[in-house]
């Protein structure tokens, strides 16, 4: 080990002492999908149950209302499961921000349920890294700073959340409001690569639907008096398709919809993802995106309803979240480990978090890989090292070394 004193080497043993396998094991024995309410709201109180050995106010909240748009382009609200927060000394000089998601992309009726041990102490099963390893490794160092020095003048926030893996469509507003004046936040997914590697920048994400309502008519007696909107979707599809550029993909994914072959179809929904890397290229996308509607719309005779928007803002690298990387990489290399980041395409609430202006590390969870699929895997010896990253991370920003 490098340069420790000796209030960061006691908390680092208290962190890797904390039972993160056991938890872990159990937790990732409850099925907590996205969308399997009873098993969230039991996994909800097992976390709470788990959480409230730390002090200060712990509350399960409801998500804000999100709307879902169907094939038949009808709106309906979804359900989503209640949120974790978890506030400690908010009048503590120093506020941060940590925060997990509960939920897993593996459903009730998913293969995949079970742990199983396979070789060299990695263990694979659903959420074991993505993220109730995460969880762990979190509540293992907020735990351990509870006794330190200088803990008094720590506050902090934690929110786990039940719909990360469906876009927090429902606990946006909940993270944007608990950022809200934050020196720092990490969150606890999993490593970029197995060894560790962080995720840097990331650009953002925006799905859309749009409902094209035309008109109908008989496909031979009057097909002029039609307004086709399977054939306006197909446009719109092809005009937002051309403002691909370097710093935004554009995905049209599919469209739905349509009518017997005799008549001229009345309706089709056009869902598309877009993937900005800035801000700036988000705020043009959008503009860019509303122009093609009116122009489609106009020129088609159709009403075209917008629905959706840029859940997850872009993440791109700025000076405060380099200084946040550069203190990690210092606090591993105090602890014996190489800490490097890359940027990557995928998106997390870290992507909600930065656009709150809070500098975050978003991948402060566990090493492990093949995460949203059956292999998933977690590399059980980085539970406690990422504890003892995660804890002298914390005492150094409390530290005013940020
Ligand atoms: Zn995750």
């Amino acid at each position: 080990m490098g340069e420790l004193n000796a209030t960061e080497r006691g908390t680092i043993e208290r962190a890797v002492a904390e039972p993160m396998l056991d938890q872990v094991l159990s937790w990732s024995a409850v099925n907590s999908g996205s969308r399997n309410l009873p098993g969230l709201e039991r996994m909800a109180a097992i976390l709470a149950d788990s959480f409230s050995t730390l002090p200060g106010e712990l509350e399960l909240i409801d998500g804000a209302p999100v709307e879902t748009v169907d094939s038949g382009g009808h709106t309906s609200a979804l359900e989503h499961g209640q949120n974790l927060r978890l506030t400690v000394r908010p009048d503590a000089a120093v506020q941060l921000l940590f925060t997990g998601h509960m939920d897993t992309v593996f459903a009730l009726d998913h293969a995949f349920q079970q742990t199983r041990w396979l070789e060299g102490a990695v263990l694979n099963g659903p959420g074991v890294a993505d993220m109730k390893g995460g969880l762990a490794v979190m509540l293992a160092a907020l735990k351990a700073i509870e006794p330190s020095e200088g803990a008094r003048d720590i506050g902090y926030e934690v929110v786990i959340n039940s719909d990360e893996e469906v876009g927090s469509l429902g606990s946006a507003p909940l993270l944007a409001e608990a950022a809200r004046g934050k020196r720092a936040a990490l969150t606890y997914e999993p490593s970029a690569l197995p060894d560790g590697t962080l995720a840097g920048a990331r650009p953002g994400s925006g799905n859309y639907s749009f409902v094209v309502h035309g008109r109908s008519a008989h496909a031979g007696r009057n097909p002029e008096d039609g307004r086709n909107a399977l054939l306006a979707a197909a446009d719109l599809a092809i005009r937002l398709d051309s403002l691909k550029r370097d710093g935004l993909t554009v995905n049209p994914a599919r469209i739905e919809g349509g009518s017997p072959s005799n008549v001229v179809p009345e309706m089709a929904v056009l869902r598309v993802n877009l993937r900005p890397r800035t801000p700036e290229i988000q705020a043009e996308a959008k503009r860019q995106l509303a122009e093609a509607v009116a122009a489609v719309a106009s020129s088609r005779d159709v009403s075209i309803d917008i629905h959706g928007g840029f859940g997850r803002p872009p993440k791109p690298m700025t000076p405060e979240i380099e200084r946040l990387f550069g203190l990690v990489k210092q606090a591993g290399e105090d602890l014996g480990q190489q800490i490097a980041w890359k940027p990557t395409g995928g998106v997390c609430d870290g992507n909600n978090i930065a656009a709150c202006g809070v500098p975050v590390v978003d991948t402060m969870g566990v090493r492990g890989g093949k995460i949203h699929s059956m292999e998933e895997f977690l590399i059980t010896e980085s539970l406690g090292e990422r504890a003892a990253l995660s804890a002298l991370t914390i005492l150094r920003i409390a530290g005013g070394r940020l």
